[in-house]
Formats: C-alpha cells, sequence, structure tokens
C-alpha cells in the first residue's frame, strides 16, 4: 500500500490528486492531507479520505481542526505549522509526497521529501525556480524520485524514459496554450481584469497559476523547470504556442527523431503517471479523439506583448539568485494584481524592475536565496506602494 501525502490538498492539484488516488483503494491511500488555511474544505477531505494526520498552515485555525475531526470522529491527528509539516513529509507517515503548494511556500516542504528520499510529485514549480540546484542535488544525494507534475515536464518525462535516452537529447520544445489573451496586442492588455486572467480556455487551476499563464510567466517559469529536471542550457529549451493543449510538449534527438506525449487537458493523468510510475494506472481522464479534434495548430509566442517570457529567460542566463528574484517578484506582483492594487502591465513592470534594481549574485546555499527571495518581495512590494500612491 503506497502511502500519500497530499500537500495543497483543498487546491486544483490536490483535488486532481485525491481523486485519482481514490480510484485505487487497494494499492494506495491519502495519509497525510495539508492546506493552506481553508480548515472547512480540509475537514471535509479528511471525512472524505479518512488520512492519518491532516495539518493546517495557518495556526490560527488549527482548534477548528483538531475539533472538527473530534467532532467527526475521526481518527485523524491535527497538526499545525512548517515544523510539524516537513516532519510528517520526510517521516514514516507517507511514501510519495505530492507538492502542490503554490509558490515558494512549498519550499520547505518540497525540500524536506526530497531529502528523506521520497518519491516526490513535484507540481510546485516555483520551488524549482527559486531553489532548482539545491533541490535535485538534494533529491540525487537521497535517492528521490522526482516525477514532475507540470503537463510539459511530465511529458517530456515520459518521452525521457532513462539516462541512455537523454544522452542523445537534443533540444526540449515546451507546449504553451498562450492563455486567455492570445493575440492580443500590448494596448489590448492594459485594461484586462483578473476576472478575465483566471479564465483560463483549456486548463482548470488555482488563480496564481492561472494569471501566470495569461502573462506567459508560467511559461517562463517552466522553462527554468525544465533546465533543473532535464539539466538542459535555455539555449536548448524552445517555446511552442499550441491553442488545443492537446501535445503537451516535444522532445528532439540528435538522429531527427522527435517524441511529444499527447492527452486530453487534465492534471489527473499526470498524476496517475507520477503515483504509478513505471506501471500504469486508471486516471479517469478519457482517450484523446483526434478526429474529434481536427486541427492541431502551433505558432511562435509573442515576446514583445508578453515580456514575462524573456525576463525568466533572461533570469535563467544571468544565474545565482536571479530566478528566485524573478519568482517572489512576479508572486508579489500577481497577488497585487488578483487584489486589483496594479493592472495587468504592471505585472512585467514590476519583475523587471526589481530584476535591475538588485543583481544577481550566486547562489550557493538556501540562505542566499531566502534573502534574494526576502528582498525581492521587500522591493516589489514597495514599488507597489508607490505605483498605488501615484494612481
Ligand atoms: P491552488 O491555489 O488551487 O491550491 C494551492 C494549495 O496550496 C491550496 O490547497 C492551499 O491551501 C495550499 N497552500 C497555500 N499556501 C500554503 C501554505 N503556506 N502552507 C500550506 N499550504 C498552502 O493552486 P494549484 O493550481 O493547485 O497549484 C499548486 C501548484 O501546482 C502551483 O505551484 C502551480 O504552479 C502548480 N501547478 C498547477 C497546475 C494546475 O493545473 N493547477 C499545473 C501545473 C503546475
Ligand atoms: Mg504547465
Amino acid at each position: 500500500m503506497q502511502r500519500v501525502a497530499v500537500l495543497g490538498a483543498t487546491g486544483s492539484i490536490g483535488c486532481s490528486a485525491l481523486d485519482v488516488i481514490a480510484r485505487h483503494p487497494q494499492r494506495m491511500r491519502a495519509s497525510v492531507l495539508a492546506a493552506g488555511s481553508q480548515v472547512d474544505a480540509l475537514l471535509a477531505l479528511c471525512r472524505t479520505h479518512r488520512p492519518d494526520h491532516a495539518v493546517i498552515a495557518d495556526g490560527a485555525k488549527f482548534a477548528a481542526l483538531r475539533d472538527g475531526l473530534r467532532e467527526a470522529g475521526l481518527p485523524t491527528q491535527a497538526h499545525t505549522g512548517e515544523d510539524a509539516l516537513d516532519a510528517l513529509v520526510a517521516g514514516d507517515a507517507c511514501d510519495t509526497v505530492v507538492a502542490a503548494i503554490v509558490g515558494a511556500a512549498g519550499l520547505r516542504s518540497t525540500l524536506a521529501a526530497a531529502q528523506a528520499g521520497k518519491r516526490l510529485l513535484l507540481a510546485n514549480k516555483e520551488s524549482l525556480v527559486l531553489a532548482g540546484e539545491l533541490l535535485t542535488r538534494a533529491a540525487h544525494a537521497a535517492g528521490a524520485t522526482i516525477v514532475p507534475i507540470d503537463s510539459e515536464h511530465n511529458a517530456i518525462f515520459q518521452c525521457l524514459p532513462d539516462a541512455a535516452a537523454h544522452a542523445g537529447l537534443a533540444r526540449i520544445c515546451l507546449t504553451a496554450s498562450g492563455g486567455p489573451f492570445r493575440g492580443r496586442t500590448r494596448a489590448q492588455l492594459a485594461d484586462v481584469t483578473p476576472a478575465q486572467a483566471v479564465a483560463h480556455p483549456k486548463w482548470s487551476m488555482g488563480p496564481k497559476i492561472s494569471v501566470d499563464s495569461a502573462t506567459l510567466m508560467n511559461k517562463g517559469l517552466e522553462v527554468i523547470e525544465a533546465h533543473h529536471l532535464f539539466g538542459v542550457d535555455a539555449s536548448r529549451i524552445d517555446v511552442l504556442v499550441h491553442p488545443q493543449s492537446l501535445v503537451h510538449s516535444l522532445v528532439h534527438f540528435v538522429d531527427g527523431s522527435t517524441l511529444a506525449q499527447l492527452g486530453l487537458p487534465d492534471m489527473r493523468t499526470a498524476l496517475a503517471v507520477g503515483l504509478a510510475w513505471p506501471e500504469r494506472v486508471a486516471s479517469g481522464v478519457g482517450t484523446l479523439d483526434l478526429l474529434q479534434h481536427g486541427t492541431l495548430e502551433f505558432e511562435a509566442p509573442d515576446r514583445a506583448a508578453f515580456p514575462c517570457l524573456g525576463l525568466a529567460y533572461s533570469a535563467l542566463e544571468a544565474g545565482g539568485t536571479a530566478p528566485a528574484i524573478l519568482n517572489a517578484a512576479n508572486e508579489v506582483a500577481v497577488s497585487a494584481f488578483l487584489q486589483g492594487r496594479v493592472g495587468f502591465l504592471g505585472i512585467p513592470a514590476l519583475v523587471e524592475d526589481t530584476l535591475a534594481a538588485l543583481p544577481a549574485t550566486p547562489a550557493g546555499t538556501l540562505d542566499i536565496l531566502r534573502e534574494a527571495d526576502r528582498a525581492a518581495r521587500e522591493h516589489a512590494g514597495r514599488a507597489i506602494v508607490r505605483i498605488h500612491d501615484r494612481d
């Protein structure tokens, strides 16, 4: 029986993971569920999945979790705080960890899972952007298997099953849906609203990644993610817009072969791959019928209208602390956009300004990266206050 810790259980990826796990009661079960602050949603999941442990990050909600579990007559133990989460992730309570907390807040638990040698289903791409080298090195040292749970990277993972295939790799091509604003000019992006930005045409996802998809920062973060996961330089990673979101990415080999992975846009496929690999289990996702979809289209990304993609490539090329600064400034900017404090074009502007203000330095340790993350948040936060006061 595979015991799975689902971190970010109340989110979009968390719910998809629990859906797949519940389809295979003979083979796997959710033993740990963790969420940020939505205690009612977490309690509802505990009633359905009956985990051994439930963790709420927000300490103010701990009593509600503990009392709710008791009232429901569940044996689930309640916990709060990052130390408790790290201990559960690293300890005996689970074999597999679904890292699906959003943002840099997921770094500690993701790293704890890697250091403990767990099977790590890594959705929390921000932790790879922030500390990719440390994370992949820790996983390697502890013998942890990382299965990427980003549809593009999961596709590449499936196309590159072993070191022998990897040796013949020429280029990687990440596909992008183009988001809800594909085809718009920069001027046409000035007044878009948060509601329009989170209404993704193909994927149903949490608000932060939906905005990242709309700015193309998501694809930029994914370029950095691919670099760390597959050891490929920025110059060998391409981005191709594919509005149907059926081809999830492509791998070109030195012999002229190109492999791609296709499927309906539903994250349960990637999660089923991660949970069962190298076996295959049912995910609830139907079989792709290409006749029904007809045409597959591809186009180049519009880097002028969506400058976040280029900013991410530049940060990867600059190296050191630059990706951590990019990620932190973006998290602050997206949160401000969702709160109506800056416009859509303010997101790339804030990221660019923060990268320019805080030059990259070598990033050998976690402390250096954490300090870069903190400084970038502070800088971007101050810049938002200035914009807000000015407007
Ligand atoms: P979401 O907003 O739907 O869910 C986020 C989850 O994280 C929630 O359960 C929330 O309670 C939890 N959380 C937030 N802060 C926390 C904290 N400090 N401690 C503990 N838990 C905390 O987000 P999502 O769309 O599920 O995305 C999760 C991650 O997966 C992101 O890193 C995203 O980039 C990545 N991802 C998502 C998709 C997708 O289809 N949704 C695809 C690829 C990658
Ligand atoms: Mg993706």
